[in-house]
């Protein structure tokens, strides 16, 4: 491998070759020749999704977590039509305000028909990986955007945002803009009640596209959080170079921040840093009082954690909020 990955010249020019084997041994991993090959050809694709370079053995246990996850892509097809999609509601709680309910973001919840309860974070993967995450995000989208209109409206001139949470292949979309504010026409959202988390990996690819929609979410009142800030890439260009409006502090932050030294300076850090660029600033995954006083003595006042609320389908959250009509369900 090492000899294969060493650069060669060719007309002048200098060529680099990487290399990815898979490896499944006879007769211990199957008998079949047909499977043989197709084990190693498995393991193959785990080596280059290991960074290439390397080589991996096939392995019983990830071909069943392959076949789990076709599974899963195939069951996920059918769920919008199946109706076994919910969108829960976390709330977001500002301190300084008496601990006033000023936002929630939305959750996906998916309860399958067998399987039962599965999280998000393991079926967004396999959407992402099959392109249904589109599909996905826009039936969140319309909901968030339907629940938030009526929630707007019934909270009136009081402040409150619904956040929706955007995947990175649903964000570059050539019809992203178009399509969030055909979902703000249909459904009597105003604008600026909603904000959009992206990650950090959005604003790293495809910088021309992002930098576009960026500016018309702006130009349309639309706020846009960067999620779990601090845990994707270290360069802090981006925010230079793009218009946001917060920054989530990631809950691995908060876990052990009552006694782990880093983890104090990363949070104070990141405060700063909204302060001094005049972003807002969530902490997010706040558990404990003793968390909230850590963040709350950084300067950091709207919290999202289980402390205040946990996820819940909406009429949880419509009783966390100072409704001004009586005619809730
Ligand atoms: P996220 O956007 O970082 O969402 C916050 C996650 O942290 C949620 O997990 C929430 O339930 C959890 N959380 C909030 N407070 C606490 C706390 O105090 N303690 C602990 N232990 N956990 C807390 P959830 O709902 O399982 O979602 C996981 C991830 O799945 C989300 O992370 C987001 O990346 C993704 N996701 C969820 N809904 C959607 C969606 O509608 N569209 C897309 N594209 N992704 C979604
Ligand atoms: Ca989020
Ligand atoms: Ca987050």
């Amino acid at each position: 491998m090492s000899q294969i990955a060493k650069p060669f010249s060719f007309y002048g020019r200098e060529f680099f070759v990487s290399t990815s084997i898979g490896i499944s041994i006879w007769p211990d991993d199957t008998e079949q020749p047909e499977n043989l090959i197709k084990n190693a050809d498995q393991a193959m694709y785990h080596a280059k999704d290991q960074g290439r370079g390397n080589f991996q053995y096939y392995s019983r246990e990830r071909n069943v977590e392959a076949l789990y996850h076709m599974r899963l892509e195939g069951d996920l097809r059918r769920a919008i039509e199946h109706n076994e999609f919910e969108l829960w509601y976390q709330g977001q709680f500002d301190v300084l305000q008496g601990d006033k309910c000023i936002g929630a973001e939305a959750l996906l919840r998916w309860r399958h028909p067998q399987d039962g309860f599965i999280p998000p974070d393991v079926f967004i993967k396999v959407a992402e990986s099959c392109g249904l995450i589109v599909d996905i995000d826009r039936w969140v989208m319309q909901r968030a955007c339907t629940d938030g209109a009526r929630l707007c409206q019934q909270l009136q001139e009081q402040n409150f945002s619904i956040s929706v949470n955007v995947s990175a292949v649903h964000f570059r979309q050539p019809d992203f803009i178009d399509f969030v504010l055909q979902t703000l026409r249909q459904t009597g959202m105003p604008p600026q009640r909603l904000t959009l988390e992206i990650t950090e990996g959005v604003l790293m690819k495809e910088l021309h596209i992002a930098r576009q929609h960026l500016q018309q979410l702006r130009q349309h009142q639309i706020d846009v959080a960067i999620d779990d800030f601090g845990t994707g890439y270290s360069s802090l260009a981006y925010l230079r170079n793009f218009q946001v409006n917060s920054l989530k502090i990631d809950r691995s932050f908060l876990t052990d921040i009552a006694t782990n030294n880093a983890d104090q300076a990363i949070v104070s850090s990141i405060i700063e840093l909204a302060r001094n660029l005049k972003l807002s600033v969530v902490a997010e995954g706040v558990e404990s009082k003793e968390q909230l006083e850590q963040v709350f003595s950084r300067g950091c006042y709207v919290i999202q954690g289980y402390y205040f609320a946990k996820p819940a389908p909406l009429a949880i959250l419509e009783q966390q909020l100072p409704l001004l009509s009586a005619d809730n369900p």
